[in-house]
């Protein structure tokens, strides 16, 4: 399978870490986020209190994580980062919440798959600085509470739609984080190449950008593949032809769309009538994880134009007929 447009983290994906910019001015792209962050992030500093609460969501691959790191470099804090599967039992939130130091940044990845025990111990810990923690047993259970220091919790995710309410409504800054134009995705590849030492011109930058999904992720893993059709055949610079052959080969087309992304409308199309059909039906008819569909290619393909959400279900449109070369419905 050609795994290439998965946009979490692959096994061969850890050389991406080193890339990741360390300080706002590096981030390239999500103006508005980076605006209100910047002013924050200077009033905590002014203030010499905590930053507030910060929740970034958006698909994977959109630098979360990356903006967390750069949030506790810019405040000159330390970070710790975890995630909500890794949190297991409240015992283990307490330990991470008592070993900050004051103003230290908890990043929690995937923070919409914390458990609820472990989310309602988090509630006094963001609003009051404290941790409460029941003693005992039956009768004679009681609960004391512990003071924290003042920190700055940083969640992400890619689902803000399954975060309990009470959790969101604790968090004073909220962020989406959106698809990069193919600009953004432009500097972020020369950026890339620069750091690998590669050379690149304008119009190799701006094809790869196309057909990266807006998703610097996949930008910079494209490049890295690009790179190797470009060695062997020994081409001293990747420019827009070389891509587009290298692209062609790795199966994303003009749009950036994937094997599995055609599936998926190829399958609406010819099991369902073109839809509307549920998220459940369509993971199971493609033998992909409902979740796999939610955050990943469901995303990029309303996006892109060719699949709508409806109350009923999802409906492919025309243009993604005519995507697939095929004659849309409302045309014949
Ligand atoms: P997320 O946490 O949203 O899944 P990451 O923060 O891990 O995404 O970002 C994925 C990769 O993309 C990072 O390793 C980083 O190199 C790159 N990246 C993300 N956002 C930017 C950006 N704004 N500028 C430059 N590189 C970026």
């Amino acid at each position: 399978e050609n795994r290439i447009i998965e946009t979490t983290d692959l096994p061969g994906d850890s050389w991406q870490y080193s890339l990741r910019p360390h300080y706002l001015r590096e981030y390239i792209g999500q103006d508005k986020v980076k605006d209100n962050l910047e002013v924050f992030i200077k009033a905590a500093k002014l203030r010499k209190e905590a930053l507030d609460h910060v929740l970034l969501y958006g698909p994977p691959g959109l630098g979360k994580t990356t903006m967390a790191g750069i949030i506790a470099n810019e405040l000159g804090v330390n970070l710790r980062i975890t995630s909500g599967p890794a949190i297991e039992r409240p015992g283990d939130l307490a330990a991470l919440l008592t070993n900050l130091q004051e103003r230290d940044l908890l990043f929690i990845d995937e923070i919409h798959r914390l458990s609820h025990s472990v989310e309602e111990v988090l509630y006094a810990a963001m609003e009051d600085y404290a941790l409460d923690i029941v003693i005992g047993k039956g009768p004679s259970a009681r609960s004391v509470r512990i003071d924290l220091p003042p920190f700055t919790l940083v969640g992400a995710t890619t689902q803000v739609g399954r975060l309990a309410p009470p959790l969101r409504d604790r968090f004073g800054v909220i962020c989406r984080l959106e698809f990069y134009k193919p600009e953004d995705l432009v500097l972020i590849i020369k950026r890339t190449a620069d750091i690998l030492d590669m050379a690149i011109d304008d119009d190799g930058a701006l094809e790869i950008a196309r057909r990266s999904r807006g998703t610097p992720r996949i930008a910079n893993r494209l490049l890295k593949r690009v790179r190797d059709f470009a060695q062997v055949a020994e081409a001293a610079t990747i420019t827009a032809s070389l891509a587009n052959d290298a692209l062609n080969r790795l199966e994303v087309d003009s749009c950036g769309l994937d094997r599995t992304d055609r599936r998926v409308l190829q399958v609406i199309i010819d099991k369902f009538g073109g839809g509307p059909v549920g998220l459940d039906t369509i993971a199971a008819a493609i033998s992909e994880s409902v979740d796999a569909v939610e955050d990943v290619y469901e995303p990029f393909l309303m996006q892109q134009g060719f699949l709508n959400r409806t109350p009923r279900g999802r409906v492919v449109t025309d243009a993604a007929y005519r995507h697939l070369g095929l004659p849309a419905p409302s045309e014949g």
